[in-house]
């Protein structure tokens, strides 16, 4: 097995300008036309992306005979003009692996070029100063064992796409440092050698992107609060991510909320993970930190248990301090608030809508909920492959 490739290095580069190049991009604008708005028949294709429609068969007819899009028949009856043959993006073929190392638990899912998820699987471990190589030896097995079963129905992994709770160089491999496992310095493309194309990324990055791919019409800026043991945000402006010089934007977890406040792995004191994260919330309510926190707290807070309640009145009032600065600073048009804790927001939004609309001093900022929850980041890593497949599908047939 060897190293993978960045995945996505060619989509930031792009093709060469040329003939060939130019023939690529075509054909990733045929993949991304019918993944989003498919079935479509190839004239609509054509209408689409502004090609003629012999053009646009001449691109189907490589990318049906790569496997990436499929004929599902003639359209139905009754539409004007002679009917065409409906074309979907190919439920086999290139698929994304896509994998999560949380604090507490390890996840991995498959997803198909349609958007399903056809794999599964994750176990609870607690991975707080667990040297990295016995950790990634645990996800690689959970990985095995998911493109085994991907495979049996036809599909073919097309890369893999890790999402970590740290801080993740950019355009490289290296978590540079993640203070809730205790890991510096450590290169996931060295230790896990796949043979796949790799990409690493920070979870809450991987969260926003989820947000912005799957999520319900979210506008083009907005922060998002990926929130669990720890807290992390991501800025998207103009549907991209703001990654900082580094890539190390985003740790909204240690923004000081109270500067003599709790020390923090971070170094500090007092940061907003001391206050909002999950086993801060659980200290606070004076409960034990078990495996279901997040469902003991709302059950609690559901049944008005009032030492619960308080202590999410206090995250949620952290929450909307440390929002306040980005939200100041950057002008988002909305927060939405992600990760496992937003299945807590009945009982933190109000105080953290109520602290922002105190301090803020711009017209308002929408505060919502995502749907897609605890997945987000492990849903992000997976359609990060695909966007890269659609990106340039020639480059993975
Ligand atoms: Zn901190």
């Amino acid at each position: 097995m060897e190293r993978g490739r960045p995945l996505g290095a060619a989509r930031r580069a792009g093709p060469p300008d040329t003939q060939q190049g130019m023939r690529r991009r075509n054909l990733s604008r045929v993949m991304h036309a019918v993944a989003a708005h498919g079935p479509l028949s190839r004239a609509a294709v054509a209408a689409r992306i502004g090609l003629t429609r012999a053009a646009v068969s001449t691109l189907v007819d490589e990318l049906t005979r790569a496997g990436l899009l499929e004929e599902l028949g003639p359209e139905r009856p009754g539409r004007v003009g002679r009917p065409g043959s409906a074309l979907a993006v190919s439920a086999q073929g290139p698929a994304g692996v896509g994998a999560e190392v949380g604090v507490d638990h390890l996840a991995v899912c498959v997803v198909d070029l349609r958007g399903a998820v056809r794999a599964r699987a994750g176990r609870l471990v607690d991975n707080r100063g667990r040297a990295p190589r016995p950790v990634l030896c645990d996800l690689m097995s959970l990985v095995r064992q998911v493109i085994a079963e991907a495979e049996q129905e036809g599909l073919r992994p097309a890369g893999l796409a890790i999402a970590v709770p740290g801080l993740v160089a950019r355009d490289s491999h290296t978590v540079a440092r993640a203070p809730n496992l205790g890991w510096r310095d450590t290169d996931i493309g060295a230790l896990l050698p796949t043979g796949l194309p790799l990409v690493v990324d920070n979870e809450a990055n991987f969260g926003a992107l989820a947000e912005l791919w799957l999520g319900t019409a979210p506008p083009a800026d907005f922060l998002h609060v990926s929130a669990e043991i720890g807290i992390g945000a991501a800025l998207v402006v103009d549907g991209r991510l703001l990654r900082g010089t580094r890539g190390f934007a985003g740790e909204l977890g240690h923004v000081p909320v109270w500067p003599d406040g709790p020390k923090c792995p971070c170094g500090g004191r007092g940061c907003l993970e001391q206050y909002a994260g999950e086993e801060a919330v659980l200290r606070a309510a004076g409960l034990a930190p078990g495996t279901d926190r997040v469902g003991l707290l709302s059950t609690r807070a559901a049944e008005g248990d009032e030492s619960v309640r308080g202590a999410l009145r206090e995250a949620g009032t952290a929450l909307g301090i440390a929002l306040t600065g980005a939200v100041n600073l950057l002008d988002p048009r909305a927060v939405i608030l992600g990760g496992a804790l937003s299945r807590l927001a009945p009982w933190l939004l109000p105080y953290l809508e109520a602290e922002l609309g105190r301090r803020i001093t711009g017209p308002g900022c929408t505060v919502a909920v995502s749907r897609l929850g605890p997945d987000g980041p492990l849903l992000g890593a997976a359609h990060a492959v695909i966007r890269s497949v659609l990106d340039d599908p020639v480059g993975v047939a």
